[in-house]
């Protein structure tokens, strides 16, 4: 296991980590092939092949754009989301594009990108990703300087079909780090932190500091923008440093969602539901018991507005799930950390205690992800809706219980409680938009997410399906799913509600 927490939480923009960032970076990296291969200068042309569900629902999660903004030397941790909309127009006004910020070239968009609706990536021999690109440059005289096909493989990763190859016929070849905790599956997690009397934070932590200070590993890691935290030299106050600053992003997306109104883009005519629902709670949640639990649906869903119209949100572990993992660490701030345990007696946390539960949440959540991510998938078009809101949920779930000073046992527990309940959850968006289900369906996982974490909190750990069998179900029913209920829009709600 060699994934790092900063692959699995990355800053990018909305709606899809699968069909827009994924796309955006496979773009800005062939982009840096020509570079490297010293083809820029004599690109005249590209043309981009979209194949599968990428071709299928690529218009509604904003692929087309993505791939535009990528192949113009924007990476989607750094664009300015205020400036999408104009580089978007200029290009399809003038019709040319500058390939990587310096290489001016014609872009007929009607023919260069190309959206193959009935195509899987075509490899001759075996079945390929449902998310396919590929990237062809040609020169002056309509020769091709450089070709590659990458595939979006779910939560903003990508791999290139050479890689994807090589993984899938010799998995353990392809992991050149090294870490001092290697994990594969939920029952090494618990054996070597037990053996190691080490929470799963810890070990995480531990695998986080051998990733930071090994030289070749290159992993993006958010900094702090406030003075005090600036330059952090111990490497775990880098990390926790690093993790807070993910944090502060995604404080930031729910509030905007929180505070914005309007309708979102799309043509759907999706009204934007976290504002009000916010105004409500604050004129009469003091007087609802369950109110904490309308708070939890209002920053789930305020994020996944701001992820539906394009907005800075951070993937957790994808960008359509991407509401339940900040939605679990506000309601632990607020409601738990700032009041008296309602068991114990105990007084609120300190500012001290509460910052170490939420970096207990996020390293929890983070393991638990990689578990999916190495072992499953985290991909709507591989195996549905489970793969993200379910993950998200089996992530937060388990970080919740790490948060509040649960055991391992627990831990391991919950995260599967909150599996188990999310099987076969299928990913059916209206219009191939990231909206219908999938806002409320960030609200719901959230909620079930406390439960989950809530159960297992009553219990002592032990129980009878343990998170690796669960993740295997997943996986397996996910590949067992037809493929139209996995992010094609050609079933399921896409199919029966008429958009208007
Ligand atoms: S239904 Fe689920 S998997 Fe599909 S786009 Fe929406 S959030 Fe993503």
């Amino acid at each position: 296991m060699n994934t790092s927490l900063f692959e699995l939480f990355k800053i990018g923009i909305g709606p899809s980590s699968s069909h827009t960032v994924g796309p955006m970076r496979a773009a800005l990296r062939f982009v840096h092939e020509l570079q490297s291969s010293a083809a820029l200068p004599a690109a005249m042309r590209i043309q981009i092949d979209l194949f599968g569900s990428l071709a299928l629902t690529g218009i509604g999660h904003g692929t087309d754009r993505a791939i535009l903004l990528g192949l113009s030397g924007e990476a989607p941790d750094t664009v300015d989301p205020a400036r999408i909309e104009d580089l978007l127009a200029h290009i399809r006004q003038s019709q040319t594009l500058c390939l990587g910020g310096s290489q001016e070239i014609p872009f007929h968009e009607p023919t260069d990108l190309l959206f193959h609706r009935n195509q899987m990536y075509p490899d001759p021999n075996r079945p390929s990703h449902p998310n396919g690109i590929r990237f062809t440059a040609f020169d002056a005289a309509g020769a091709i300087l450089h070709s590659d096909v990458f595939y979006s493989v779910g939560g903003g990763f990508i791999v290139s079909h050479a890689e994807f190859e090589a993984e899938r016929d010799a998995p353990a070849a392809t992991s050149s780090r090294t870490v001092p905790y290697p994990f594969r599956s939920a029952d090494d997690l618990l054996t070597i932190a037990a053996s190691q009397n080490l929470s799963i934070a810890e070990l995480l932590l531990a695998n986080e500091v051998a990733l930071l200070s090994d030289p070749n590993i290159k992993i993006s890691r958010p900094q702090p923008d406030t003075e005090a935290a600036t330059h952090p030299v111990n490497p775990e106050d880098q990390i926790r440093a690093s993790i807070l600053a993910l944090w502060q992003v995604m404080q930031q997306c729910t509030e905007r969602g929180v505070a914005t109104e309007g309708i979102l883009p799309g043509g759907l005519k999706v009204r934007r539901r976290a504002h009000r629902l916010a105004e409500r709670l604050n004129t009469f949640g003091s007087k609802d018991p369950l109110a904490p639990i309308d708070w939890v649906t209002v920053y789930a869903m305020a994020v996944n507005e701001e992820n539906a119209a394009g907005g800075r949100v951070v993937t957790a572990p994808t960008n359509g799930a991407a509401g339940v993992i900040p939605a679990i660490a506000h309601y632990y701030m607020r409601f738990v950390a700032k009041l008296p345990n309602p068991e114990t007696s105990a007084p609120a946390l300190s500012p001290q205690e509460a910052e170490s539960g939420l970096l207990r949440f996020f390293l929890t959540a983070a393991a638990i992800g990689i578990l999916y991510k190495e072992n499953a998938s985290i991909s709507g078009a591989e195996v549905g809706c489970q793969g993200e809101v379910g993950v998200a949920c089996s992530m937060a779930a388990g970080g919740l219980v790490a948060a509040l000073n649960g055991t391992n046992a627990q831990i391991e527990h919950a995260a599967e409680i909150a599996m188990e309940h999310n099987l076969g959850m299928t990913c059916d968006p209206i219009g191939g938009l990231v909206q219908i289900p999938c806002i409320e369906r960030n609200g719901m996982g959230a909620v079930k997410a406390i439960n989950a974490a809530r159960m297992a909190m009553h219990e002592s750990g032990d129980h009878k399906l343990s998170l690796d069998q669960v993740i295997a179900t997943m996986y397996q029913t996910g590949l067992d799913m037809q493929s139209r209920y996995k992010e094609t829009s050609l079933a399921g709600l896409a199919l029966n509600i008429i958009e208007c």
